[in-house]
């Protein structure tokens, strides 16, 4: 059976990738290895290496100003190395709170300097974005820090905050599926196991000037300054996650790139909040100017029906559909590798279940 995963994370890869990944697996680019068991002081591995990230480079319009880092730790370590890393000359920053990655960053932060909430949409369990422009940030910062697109909660920001303040966003859930204007930034973050490719990966990219100084206790391991004079190979890197994201990459770039994948990504979000909204039984709790893209929770009248919905959803093939705790229901991620098919299966079933509570 023909199955379509929903899954936040680890979520679906494309067809295409995969099936390359295991084409080549007894045989990665001629060495007559696998991926998985090549040293990574290669000269195969080091093709993959730089290709993914000149790609990622080419994807994302990605400056010479920036470096690109492919580390290991997941998003949640740099919730940690951010602060290590750029709490270094006013020793303060201020955190917008959107969400439960955004409350993790945050926390960690705190341990390392003075860190303060600027904004949070906790009031409503975070069912929309602070508005940006009325956000009273303080002054004397090393950097304001929020969550581009929230995976739990189903929202995403669409404006960013007007300030001289370098900004830092965790874009674990929205990198390579919209444009995102990387030259706004100083640092941006993401694990790749959402939109990229197997968990094990995370990509910073980061301006070079914030590159140089830490606080003293940061550990060898989370400096960027490090990582940037090894090319990320100071030690083993995660070479088959990075393998599989240099794939993804191949096959956005032979899409048509980030726009032309943003296009599809909008059809398919369209579809499904479009039906959402003409159903009263159906709801998405999300304010509409707030809507991600690509995670899209919702629910029916009662929690009972929801188990229904999610334990019928299984017996079709359409896949982790039961929301996360923190908001019940259901959520369905869409991300890139989501064929427009998927979301098409998924729309007729939840038809079908609608009518079949009458
Ligand atoms: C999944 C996710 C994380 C956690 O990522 P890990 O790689 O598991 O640490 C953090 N932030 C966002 C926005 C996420 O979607």
């Amino acid at each position: 059976m023909a199955v379509f995963n929903f899954s936040a994370g680890p979520s679906m890869l494309a067809d295409e990738v995969k099936l390359e990944a295991q084409r080549e697996f007894l045989n990665c680019v001629n060495s007559g290895m696998s991926i998985t068991e090549m040293s990574h002081r290669s000269k195969p591995y080091e093709k993959i290496h730089n290709e993914s990230i000149s790609l990622l480079r080419e994807l994302m319009n990605i400056g010479d100003e920036f470096e690109v880092l492919l580390l290991q730790g997941g998003a949640s370590q740099q919730f940690d190395a951010i602060p290590l890393n750029l709490l270094v000359n006013k020793g303060r920053a201020d955190y917008i709170i959107t969400g439960n990655f955004a409350s993790k960053a945050f926390q960690e932060a705190q341990k390392f300097g003075d860190v303060s909430i600027a904004a949070s949409s906790k009031d409503r369990n975070f069912a929309y974005i602070p508005n940006v422009d009325s956000i009273n940030f303080r002054s004397d910062l090393d950097y304001i820090h929020f969550t581009y697109n929230n995976t739990i909660f189903g929202t995403k920001f669409t404006n960013l905050p007007k300030t001289s303040t370098t900004l830092v966003s965790d874009i674990s859930s929205i990198i390579l599926s919209e444009n995102i204007e990387v030259n706004k930034f100083g640092l941006l973050y993401a694990g790749a196991q959402k939109n990229i490719g197997p968990s094990g990966l995370t990509v910073v990219i980061v301006r070079k000037d914030l590159i140089g100084t830490c606080l003293p206790i940061c550990p060898t391991m989370l400096k960027y300054s490090v990582q940037t004079e090894n090319n990320s190979l100071y030690n083993t890197p995660p070479c088959f996650s990075i393998y599989m994201a240099t794939l993804t990459f191949r096959w956005i770039k032979k899409l048509g790139g980030v726009d032309a994948i943003n296009k599809i990504n909008k059809y398919k979000a369209g579809l499904l909040y479009d039906f959402i909204d003409n159903s009263k039984f159906y709801k998405n709790p999300v304010d509409i100017a707030d809507r991600s893209l690509m995670n899209v929770p919702f629910t029916t009248p009662s929690a009972e029906l929801d188990a229904q919905f999610v334990k019928g959803a299984e017996s079709l093939g359409l896949l982790s559909l039961k929301g996360h705790r923190s908001v019940g229901g259901m959520r369905a991620s869409i991300y890139n590798a989501m064929p427009i098919e998927g979301v098409k299966t998924l729309i007729s079933y939840m038809e079908k279940f609608e009518l079949s509570q009458k």
